[in-house]
């Protein structure tokens, strides 16, 4: 499982998650550090699971343990993950997006009940909005999503960003955040796998697309992989490998999206 699947795990559990459950998951630890989910307090009560009666028992925080009292046994200490839930950190993930993509009209709050407005990206058409909904699977999140969406400026293209579902819309793209973003365990941010231009049906402002700042060094590389006969036959999948072998090469630049890598794959394969 990958740090963005399980954050969007984490974010389609609307209750709250156990932080003993994800502790278990790799990249739980990554998207603690960077403030994508956060701990929101311990649970009040447990079952007791030490003696033969099913009872509850009410948590509490004695001598620098958390535990509860069982009238049979005394007092049971708890691991404090299995009683401390977790939520997503929502403004700092959609503000993490918004940086990712580079967006103008950003919003901190979100625009009603639980959809956010990520921000703007220009195109030639217009511009597109991305928003973020935690789930659109079912008519009940189509119409919490459009009666959000009503509250704000309309642009020439939307795209809808979601941990789950990609019911169509007859408004407004939609695409799951796994296919949209990665989160590299060696990065403190997301990086773009799709660009939103792509996902809208959106005209580029710079037709050609990509920044040519990485040309050269990807040039490189993929002229080595071609002479050391490594290189590989899919372009999804050489792109992906010329962007780690990249990021291996060059740790303290920037790494460029794979939207971009697989553009200069393309440009490399054509001879242009
Ligand atoms: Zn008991």
């Amino acid at each position: 499982m990958s740090a963005i699947d399980l954050l969007c795990e984490i974010i389609t559990l609307k209750a709250k998650a156990s932080a003993a459950f994800f502790n278990q998951q790799q990249d739980f630890q990554a998207l603690f550090r960077k403030g994508l989910i956060r701990e929101c307090g311990v649970a009040q009560s447990v079952n007791c699971l030490e003696c033969d009666t099913t009872h509850d028992a009410e948590i509490v925080h004695e001598a620098g343990r958390y535990g509860y009292h069982c009238p049979d046994v005394g007092f049971v200490s708890v691991e404090r993950d299995e009683i401390m839930s977790l939520q997503p950190n929502m403004p700092r993930i959609v503000s993490g997006l918004a940086d990712a993509f580079g967006c103008r009209r950003r919003k901190s709050t979100p625009l009603q009940g639980s959809t956010w407005r990520i921000g703007t990206v220009p195109s030639e058409g217009g511009d597109i909005t991305l928003y973020f909904h935690p789930c659109l699977s079912d008519e009940q999140d189509a119409l919490e999503l459009s009666a959000a969406l009503s509250r704000d400026v309309r642009t020439a293209f939307r795209v809808i960003l979601t941990a789950a579902g990609t019911l169509p819309l007859p408004y407004a793209k939609t695409a799951l955040l796994i296919d949209v973003v990665e989160f590299p365990a060696d990065r403190s941010e997301f990086s773009v796998l799709a660009d939103p231009h792509d996902i809208a049906g959106a005209p580029r402002r710079n037709p050609g697309g990509a920044p040519n700042r990485f040309q050269d060094l990807l040039v490189q590389i993929l002229q080595s992989r071609v002479n050391d006969c490594i290189a590989l036959k899919g372009r999804n999948a050489e792109a992906k490998a010329v962007r780690d072998q990249f990021c291996r090469l060059y740790p303290d630049k920037a790494a460029p999206s794979l939207s971009s890598v697989q553009y200069y794959v393309t440009k490399f394969r054509s001879g242009q």
